[in-house]
C-alpha cells in the first residue's frame, strides 16, 4: 500500500495519534512519540503520543472525576451507549479492519473476523448492563435478612496484547462499563491505533468524559505501576504473556487490586481414532491458522491416535501448502508476523525441534524479502523434548505427535505449566466429555477449533490466568458484592 493510501485510510477513519485522557485528545506531556510499524513492510506509518508517568496520574484523575457520575448513570443508559458503540463499531468495521491490518499485519479477513467478534461485546455487555443482580436471603439462624448489592468494583486499568487489539480490548471495556467501572486502557505499543480508533467509537457513542481514558505508552512498566500505586485503582484487568502477568500480579499487591489474568496458552489438539478426518483437519486449520497463529487460543500441540496418524497428518500438510502468505491487504491467507523478534522466536522451535528429529513436511523457512513472513508449516515426529512442546510458538507451525490411548492422551495434553483451551476430535460425544472433564485447562472445544464468543466464560487455569472475561462471568469481574446484614 502507498503512502498516499495509508492516509486516506487515516483520514477516512480520523484516527487520532493523540492520548485520549478526560475525553480530550492530547499530547504526551514531555511531547514524546513513538514509530508504529507496519510488519508486511517494516515502514513507519504512524507516530503515537508516548504516554509518560504524569499522564498515567491525568488519566487516573480523569477517571475518577467521572467515576461517580458513570456509576449513578442508569444501566439503561448505559446499555443504550454500549449499544451504540456496538452500532458504530460495525458500520466503521472494513476501516478498523484495513487500519488493525497495517499496524499487526493480519490478513484482512482474520481483521474482518476481529472487528466482528470485538463489537459483539458491545453488544452482549449492552444486554448484560441491565441484568446485574443481587441477592436476598434468609440468614440460617431465621433472624435477620442478608442482602447482597452489587456494585461497580471502580476505577480499572486494562492492558491489552497486540494480536487481537481490537478484541481484547472491547472483551475489557464492554462489561466494565456495563458494570459502571470507569477505565484507563493501556494498549500494546505495537497497536495503538485500533485502540485510538475505538476510543472515538466509544466517544462518538456518548461516553461520558473520563469514562474511558485511552494511554499509549511505550514505557509499559512505569506507567502501570503508577497507574496500580494509587489507591483509588481497584481492578487490573490484563492479557498478554504470563511472564508480563507475573510482574503485574506482584505489582497489584501493594495496594490489594483485585486482578482478572489472561495469560499464555499452549493448546493441546488430541485427535482421536473414531474421530471424523474432515472435521478434524478443518478444525485444526482453524485452531491452528486463526490470526496466522498469534493466538493465545492456537493450537500448539498436535496429539493424534497413532492408527490415523499418517492420514490426518499429510491432509493437514496439504491444506498447508495451500496457505498464500504476503501482505495483509494482498488477498493472501496469511499475514507476516508482528515483528521481527516473532519471525525469529519461532525459526527458533523449529529448528529446535528439527534438530531433535522431527520432519519438516511443509514451510519451515522464514521469507527472505521485506516483511516479517514466516509459512504455514508442519511438522512430523515431533519428539517429547522439543522446545515448541512446551512453548508458545505464536506462528504457524502445526507440531504433529502420535499416542496409543486415551490415558496417555491426556496425560500428554496436561504436561503443561499452560492451562487456556484444548480441542478434541471424536465422533463419540460421550468419550469426549469424558475427556473434556480430564483436561486441566479452562475451556475445551469438542469437534470444533474456535472457543471464542462473547457470551461464553473465557479463561484459563495454572499459568494461564485468572477469572473469566466474556459471559455474566466477565462483568462480575467489574463489580463487588456488598452484603448487609437487615433486620425487618
Ligand atoms: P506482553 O508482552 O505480555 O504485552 C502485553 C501488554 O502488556 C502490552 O500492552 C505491553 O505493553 C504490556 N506490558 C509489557 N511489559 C509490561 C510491564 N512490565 N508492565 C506493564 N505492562 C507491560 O504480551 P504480547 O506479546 O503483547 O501478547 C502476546 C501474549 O498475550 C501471549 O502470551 C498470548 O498468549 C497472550 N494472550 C492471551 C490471551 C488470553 O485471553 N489468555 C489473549 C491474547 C493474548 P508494550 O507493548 O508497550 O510493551
Amino acid at each position: 500500500m502507498t503512502q498516499a493510501m495509508l492516509e486516506d485510510l487515516v483520514e477516512g477513519l480520523r484516527v487520532p495519534t493523540d492520548l485520549f485522557v478526560g475525553g480530550r485528545w492530547v499530547a504526551a506531556e514531555d511531547g514524546g512519540r513513538f514509530a508504529v510499524v507496519d510488519p508486511a513492510t517494516g515502514e513507519e506509518i504512524a507516530h503515537v503520543a508516548n504516554g509518560t508517568v504524569e499522564d498515567a496520574r491525568r488519566c487516573v484523575d480523569a477517571a475518577d472525576a467521572a467515576a461517580a457520575g458513570w456509576a449513578a448513570t442508569s444501566p439503561r443508559r448505559r446499555s443504550e451507549i454500549l449499544r451504540r458503540a456496538f452500532e458504530l463499531m460495525t458500520e466503521r468495521g472494513e476501516q478498523i479492519a484495513e487500519l488493525m491490518v497495517r499496524e499487526n499485519g493480519k490478513a484482512l479477513p482474520d481483521a474482518r473476523g476481529e472487528v466482528a467478534y470485538a463489537a459483539e461485546f458491545f453488544r452482549w455487555y449492552a444486554e448484560e448492563a441491565v441484568r446485574v443482580s443481587g441477592d436476598l436471603r434468609t440468614a440460617p439462624s431465621g433472624a435477620n435478612r442478608i442482602v447482597v448489592l452489587r456494585q461497580p468494583i471502580g476505577i480499572s486499568l486494562l492492558i491489552t496484547p497486540w494480536n487481537f487489539p481490537a478484541a481484547m480490548a472491547t472483551r475489557k471495556i464492554g462489561p466494565a462499563l456495563a458494570a459502571g467501572c470507569t477505565v484507563i486502557l493501556k494498549p500494546a505499543s505495537e497497536t495503538p491505533l485500533t485502540a485510538l480508533a475505538l476510543a472515538e467509537v466509544l466517544a462518538d457513542a456518548g461516553v461520558p468524559d473520563g469514562v474511558v481514558n485511552v494511554l499509549p505508552s511505550r514505557r509499559s512498566g512505569a506507567v502501570a505501576q503508577a497507574v496500580l500505586a494509587d489507591p483509588r485503582v481497584r481492578k487490573l484487568s490484563f492479557t498478554g504473556s504470563t511472564e508480563v502477568g507475573r510482574t503485574l500480579l506482584q505489582l497489584a499487591a501493594d495496594q490489594v487490586v483485585s486482578c482478572s489474568m489472561e495469560l499464555g496458552g499452549n493448546a493441546p489438539l488430541v485427535v482421536l481414532e473414531d474421530a471424523d478426518l474432515d472435521v478434524a483437519v478443518d478444525g485444526a486449520m482453524v485452531a491452528k491458522m486463526r490470526n496466522g497463529g498469534e493466538a493465545c487460543t492456537a493450537a500448539n500441540r498436535m496429539y493424534v491416535h497413532r492408527s490415523v496418524a499418517t492420514e490426518f497428518t499429510e491432509r493437514l500438510a496439504r491444506r498447508m501448502a495451500d496457505v498464500t502468505t504476503g501482505p495483509g491487504l494482498s488477498g493472501a491467507a496469511l499475514g507476516p508476523l508482528v515483528n521481527a523478534d516473532a519471525v525469529q522466536k519461532v525459526h527458533e522451535l523449529v529448528e529446535d525441534a528439527a534438530a531433535r528429529g522431527a520432519r519438516v513436511l511443509v514451510g519451515g523457512r522464514p521469507g527472505d524479502g521485506q516483511g516479517f513472513f514466516y509459512p504455514a508449516t508442519v511438522l512430523a515426529d515431533v519428539p517429547t523434548g522439543a522446545r515448541i512442546l512446551q512453548e508458545e510458538i505464536f506462528g504457524p507451525v502445526a507440531p504433529v505427535v502420535t499416542f496409543d490411548d486415551d490415558d496417555e492422551a491426556v496425560r500428554l495434553a496436561n504436561d503443561t505449566e499452560y492451562g487456556l483451551v484444548a480441542y478434541v476430535f471424536t465422533r463419540d460425544l460421550a468419550r469426549g466429555l469424558r475427556l473434556a472433564e480430564a483436561l486441566d485447562c479452562g475451556m475445551v472445544g469438542l469437534n470444533r477449533g474456535v472457543v471464542s464468543d462473547p457470551a461464553a466464560p473465557f479463561g484459563g487455569t495454572k499459568q494461564s490466568g485468572i477469572g473469566r472475561e466474556g459471559g455474566h462471568e466477565g462483568l462480575l469481574e467489574y463489580t463487588e458484592s456488598k452484603y448487609v446484614a437487615v433486620d425487618w
